[in-house]
């Protein structure tokens, strides 16, 4: 293993950065009479939220088994890929490296930031170019590597043993996003973060957690790493309503687990119904809640389903004539797939 020195890799500006302190990072009890922060006194949503999170992060500390330290939660994972972008990655300098197809936003934020990619496609069985990704191991350039595992939008967990490698032959920080990983059914790279202290992981609250419309992200990493997404984060940006929300789903365990056992049961019954059509040409093995599927005519396909108010995401710009389609609720499943079956025939 290359050893891991985070200084060498943190921007310089960053390390030099003295952080805003806001009032409730210096005053951090519940009770009194509040009149530091210039809050309104009057109201129900008047009083700024936790801008640590305590509660969320305790409670994310007893399901991992982490310690509060090595968490952080962010506004969506994509403050948390952002973030990562700007801690590590001087502008018009540096690269990140990403293995398309793959999620978009790694990419973007390195593009805002001014950050080249250095894109690697995945081989023909979804997984790791491994030879040419080591071309680079002597690029210092390289500040964060991207793996989506499951990745969207093939639906495919990367090999395990793959990361390791990149954990191992790497000294910059690897980012894991685990965004699809309660469906994978495998184990979560958060269990690692002790043994590879250039680790980050993903996740979010939503997919598996049925919580995409708060806005709750979270990076799991050694505590020094964690410190640096504290330096530099908007000190209040997670609302207090998201907060809640995200603690509130995380205390609806039995509903969680309910949810995710129909959506699987779903996407094995989706996968057996869709492989018979015709006009499916391949289903992409998947580890995640959606399928990438190819069609004889995908823009076709699409556009009929957009006729009738379905909507999927025609992913045939990225991969030839493949559609990504999302497992949704029975009925949802059954009316898809209906449509599929009516197609066929009108051809
Ligand atoms: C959906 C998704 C996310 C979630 O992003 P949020 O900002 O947390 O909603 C992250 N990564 C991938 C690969 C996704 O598909």
């Amino acid at each position: 293993m290359k050893e891991f020195i985070l200084r060498n890799f943190v921007r310089k500006n960053i390390l030099d950065l003295k952080p805003y302190s806001c009032a409730r990072d210096e005053f951090k009890g519940s009770e009194g009479i509040f009149l530091d922060a210039n809050e309104n006194p009057f109201g129900v949503l008047n009083r700024y939220p936790d801008p640590r999170q305590t509660e969320l992060k305790q409670q994310l500390a007893l399901l991992t088994g982490r310690n509060v330290s090595e968490i952080f939660v962010g506004n969506g994972s994509d403050e948390v890929i952002d973030l990562a972008i700007r801690i590590f990655c001087n502008p018009g300098k540096d690269r990140i490296m990403v293995f398309p197809p793959t999620y978009g936003m790694y990419k973007i934020c390195a593009e805002i930031n001014e950050i080249e990619t250095v894109e690697i496609p995945l081989n023909r069985d979804m997984q790791l170019n491994m030879p040419e990704i080591n071309t680079f191991l002597n690029d210092e350039h390289v500040k964060i590597i991207f793996i989506c595992s499951p990745n969207n939008p093939t639906g495919n967990l990367i090999r395990h043993e793959d990361i390791e490698t990149i954990l191992n032959s790497f000294a910059c920080p690897v980012f894991i996003d685990e965004a699809y990983i309660d469906f994978a059914g495998s184990e979560s790279f958060v269990n690692m973060i002790d043994k590879y202290p250039n680790l980050i992981v993903s996740q979010t609250f939503s997919k598996s957690r049925a919580l995409a419309s708060a806005r709750v992200g979270i990076a799991y990493s050694q505590p020094e790493i964690i410190a640096c997404y504290n330096k530099i984060k908007p000190p209040y940006n997670v609302s207090s309503l998201n907060q809640e929300a995200a603690i509130e789903a995380l205390n609806s365990s039995r509903e969680f687990t309910e949810r995710k056992n129909t959506i699987l049961a779903e996407k094995k019954k989706m996968r057996t119904e869709l492989s018979k059509m015709p006009c499916v040409k391949h289903i992409y093995k998947s580890d995640a809640n959606f399928f990438l599927v190819e069609f004889d005519n995908a823009n076709k396909t699409y556009s009929k389903l957009i006729d009738q108010k379905i909507i999927t995401r025609n992913r045939s710009s990225v991969i030839d004539n493949c559609i990504r389609i999302t497992v949704g609720t029975p009925e949802e499943n059954e009316t898809l797939l209906n449509a599929l079956k009516i197609m066929k025939n009108e051809k």
